[in-house]
């Protein structure tokens, strides 16, 4: 598969955070980023812009890392709409006079809204954040999409979710930002087969090149998309595990480590 990077990436070593954007979604109006690990003030093991509070970062940190977030997003930090990830399919919609805390316990891995108030975000350190936007309605939705996520469903999910306010699947636009990437990413054959079965591009996901079998999870989630009639797919590229000058990796790092955040405000 071949893939392309839309992306840009700004750096300020002082105090703005490095993300990367899809220039594609910049030009269709939505402020958007795929923060990577860089220009927070979190100490190791989570240095520096770490946004998860679950794996023992300080209070004060994940917070300030979150304002500086909110800068970029152009919404306040306590505006950055997230849920209890747990590798499921459930969506939440969101406004902005939702409460953020309650939001933050309830479990899901889709956040969607129309509310140009707020900000869709998703957490990961190896997942595949899917950060989705309709140009013609302005709503957005992000995903957090693993191989757990990708075999249950959560494209399909989010897809739907959308749908059910009127969303085409053809006029989406969805990136997939930096994730574990066939390179690193690894499993035993069952797993192996078991994601293959869960999109339409089946076997040629795997590689066998290697003594175990590595598997493209983006090209996965690339197929299911297609079979969903979305083809307006970008892709804001990176291994999470092969590149710790700027990402955050669980598979690398271990439990304890950072998390990045990966957002969308819809557009007015
Ligand atoms: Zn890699």
């Amino acid at each position: 598969m071949r893939i392309v990077a839309w992306y840009t990436a700004a750096v300020d070593s002082s105090q703005e955070p490095m993300a990367l954007y899809s220039s594609k979604l910049t030009s269709a109006g939505f402020n958007h980023a795929f923060f990577t690990r860089y220009g927070g003030i979190s100490e190791p093991p989570f240095d520096s812009l770490n946004f998860s509070l679950a794996t023992g970062d300080a209070p004060a940190a994940v917070q300030e890392n979150m304002r500086r977030a909110g800068g970029v997003l152009g919404v306040p930090a306590e505006k950055i709409y997230l849920l209890n990830q747990v590798h499921g399919v459930q969506a939440q919609q969101v406004h902005g006079d939702d409460p953020r805390e309650e939001m933050l316990r309830r479990d899901g891995d889709i956040v969607f809204s129309a509310d140009s108030s707020l900000a869709c975000g998703t957490r990961t350190a190896d997942c595949g954040p899917l950060l989705f936007a309709d140009p013609r309605s302005g709503l957005v939705a992000a995903a957090h999409a693993g191989w757990r996520g990708t075999v249950a469903g959560v494209v399909a999910a989010t897809v739907e979710a959308v749908a059910r306010l009127g969303v085409r699947p053809e006029e989406l636009i969805v990136a997939i930002g930096p994730m574990i990437e066939r390179c690193c990413f690894e499993v035993g054959e069952e797993v192996a087969q078991t994601i293959a079965a869960a999109g339409a591009a089946g076997a040629s996901v795997i590689d066998r090149s290697q003594a175990k079998p590595h598997v493209d999870l983006r090209a996965v989630l690339v197929a299911q998309l297609r079979t969903l009639e979305v083809t307006n797919i970008v892709h804001v590229a990176g291994c999470t595990q092969c590149r710790p000058d700027i990402f955050h990796s669980y598979r690398r790092d271990g439990k304890v480590g950072g998390r990045m955040l990966s957002a969308i405000v819809p557009r007015a």
